[in-house]
């Protein structure tokens, strides 16, 4: 959500904006903007909309060697063209675009109307620009410091002098900003998406951070000027990882992903000597691993998702009792912080604002956090004590595929490791190493076969809703299927545990409501089965994600490869995957920005 590109150099900035603009599209967005410094002043265009309308409607000639551009997600004031950013002050010298939001806006918008300034947008950014010009002591990093000083809010910044046209000052706090430091140039950024042309190293802003970026070098201080020392690492990312590369959607290509991103998450980890997995990045002693006696997830969406397949995970091979709680859910309760509970945190992007808030609350309160992230540098990896980055390469599709699938793969990892510190004996252990060694294989297996995808994925468009049901270790699959679903083709779908149907949502089962059953071949079946029958009765139609063909039970069969009946649900939710994405894809929707989502949702 939102995104933040500049470039200082020698080329034209405004190519190298709109690009970083175009690379950033994928997190949402309802408005973009440019600026550029131009023969001592600003030239700034800006309209909602997509960015393809705002590069159609500059000036051919637009030029300048230093300019910052934004794509909005608006939180002040509706998405308009006034509101979009970059915002200028009143006078037209100052330009910022800003990630985030200022709480306290609205009596510091009161307190400058009431000194004669005029605004022109209802942002709460324009009031940053105001107060930045205010403080005019001929140094644009001293005056965003002490502008800075007297707001309250969260922020990642990018300013623009047009009396010091050789520089862009950035600023943190609680929204990520990058420096891309490349020859002779130099870009900044939100998401490492808008730098990986044009940049060989980064540099992460810590919160509190202010930097000022020249063509050809950079410095950082804190708020109140100290000067901070920081080492560019880098980039890990490729081009290509941000491009379709031949598939018409990121999700599609994401979703055909899974087996290397798999394989990429377990490289390295699996021990075969031991029967254990290989986790080096925890931080903790396994003295300290065996001390706890409990496991708490902390997580919103998908990630969310993936935590409560972990959390069975570890309760069933570690054997330690584990849950998994939204991560705004916890961080408003004023959580009970227990010295013995060991925490985790999971989040793609590793900026996620409420998970790194409850990230921040633990550990304030003395508490011990692990993190599970896809992005190296973000900032919830930089929060925790340890954990395991799951390394499947940028997601840029706003639906979780590769990632979710990867967080379990992770999850597996640490729940056999934690295992083998207790009671999990060396011939389970085994087990589950093959049995984890052999999922990229199983996954591309499962990936070869989408004809019968397809055909279910038309049939399910057409109906408004649908339920999904799975027990146990089959329900967070039906929560995450179910998921995807609602996010890109837009059918109201609502998982359920198998045997909640019979009180209540039963009462809405009937030939127009389809159910989609998660249905392993494992201690359950039986059961899983009685509720099919269940369904059956009522007329109800099946479309069973199953290890066997279920015979007469269902209308319709996804089957897939079976693995280690812990690790079953990973591959268990991969064809759900498919079936929400052809479903969509039936119903013509915009699959990679659905409607009114976001990528790393940055504000609260
Ligand atoms: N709060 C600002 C606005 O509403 C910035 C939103 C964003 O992060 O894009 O304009």
């Amino acid at each position: 959500m939102c995104g933040i590109v500049g470039y200082v150099g020698r080329q034209n900035a405004v190519p190298v904006l709109l690009e970083g603009l175009a690379r950033l599209e994928y997190r949402g967005y309802d408005s973009a903007g440019i600026a550029v410094v131009r023969n001592g002043s600003l030239r700034v265009h800006k309209q909602a909309g997509k960015v393809r309308e705002l590069a159609a409607a500059l000036p051919k000639r637009l030029n300048g060697q230093v300019g910052i551009a934004h794509t909005r997600w608006a939180t002040h004031g509706v998405p308009s063209d006034a509101n979009a950013h970059p915002h200028l002050d009143m006078s037209g010298r100052i330009a910022v675009v800003h990630n985030g939001m200022i709480e306290d806006a609205a009596v510091l918008r009161r307190r400058l109307e009431a000194d004669g300034i005029s605004f022109s947008s209802e942002t709460d950014t324009e009031v940053l620009a105001q107060l930045i010009a205010l403080e005019d002591c001929g140094d644009l990093e001293e005056a965003v410091r002490r502008a800075l000083s007297k707001v309250h809010g969260a922020y990642g910044l990018a300013v623009l002098d047009a009396n010091q046209p050789d520089r862009i000052v950035l600023a943190r706090n609680g929204s990520p900003v990058l420096i891309g430091v490349g020859e002779r140039q130099m870009l900044c950024a939100s998401d490492m998406a808008a730098l990986v042309r044009h940049a060989q190293q980064v540099v992460h802003l810590e919160d509190g951070e202010v930097a000022s970026v020249t063509a050809d070098s950079f410095s950082t201080t804190t708020l109140d000027a100290r000067p901070t020392v920081k080492t560019a690492t880098s980039l890990s990312a490729e081009d290509a990882d941000y491009e379709r590369g031949g598939h018409e959607h990121f999700m599609l290509k994401e979703i055909l992903e899974q087996p290397d991103a798999i394989d990429a998450t377990l490289r390295g980890r699996l021990d075969t000597r031991f029967a254990t997995s290989r986790l080096g990045g925890l931080n903790l002693t396994a003295r300290e691993l065996r001390a706890f006696r409990r496991v708490h997830v902390i997580a919103c969406g998908s990630a969310f998702y993936a935590g409560l397949m972990g959390a069975g995970m570890l309760e069933s091979l570690a054997r330690l009792p584990a849950s998994a709680e939204p991560a705004a859910e916890f961080r408003y309760r004023n959580p009970v912080i227990e010295p013995d509970t060991l925490y985790v945190a999971v989040s793609q992007s590793g900026e996620t604002a409420d998970t790194l808030a409850a990230v921040e609350e633990i550990r304030r309160k003395g508490g011990r956090v692990l993190g599970i992230v896809n992005v190296p540098g973000s900032s919830i990896s930089r929060a925790v004590d340890g954990g395991i980055y799951l390394h499947a390469g940028p997601e840029i599709s706003v639906a979780s595929t590769k990632a979710f699938t990867c967080m379990a793969v992770a999850f597996a990892l640490l729940a056999v490791h934690l295992g083998r510190l207790r009671d999990l004996g060396p011939a389970d252990g085994e087990r589950l190493i093959r049995g984890l060694a052999e999922l990229p294989a199983k996954a591309a297996e499962l990936l070869q076969h989408q004809d019968e995808i397809v055909q279910a994925a038309n049939w399910i468009s057409a109906t408004p809703s649908a339920f999904y049901i799975g027990r146990v270790r089959g329900y967070p699959v039906a929560l995450e299927g179910a998921q995807k679903l609602k996010e890109i083709s837009y059918i109201h779908a609502e998982a359920y545990p198998a045997a909640e149907l019979k009180h209540g949502p039963l009462a809405l089962v009937s030939p127009q409501l389809p159910t989609v059953a998660i249905v392993p071949d494992d201690e359950l079946l039986e059961k899983n089965l009685a509720s099919l029958e269940q369904i059956n009765s009522r007329s109800g139609p099946v479309l069973a994600v199953a290890h066997l063909p279920l015979g007469s039970l269902a209308d319709r069969v996804i089957q897939v490869p079976k693995s280690e009946p812990e690790l079953d649900p990973i591959l268990l939710g991969l064809p759900l995957q498919l079936l929400a994405y052809h479903a969509a894809i039936a119903l013509g929707r915009d699959i990679d920005q659905p409607r009114n989502l976001a990528k790393s949702v940055t504000v609260e």
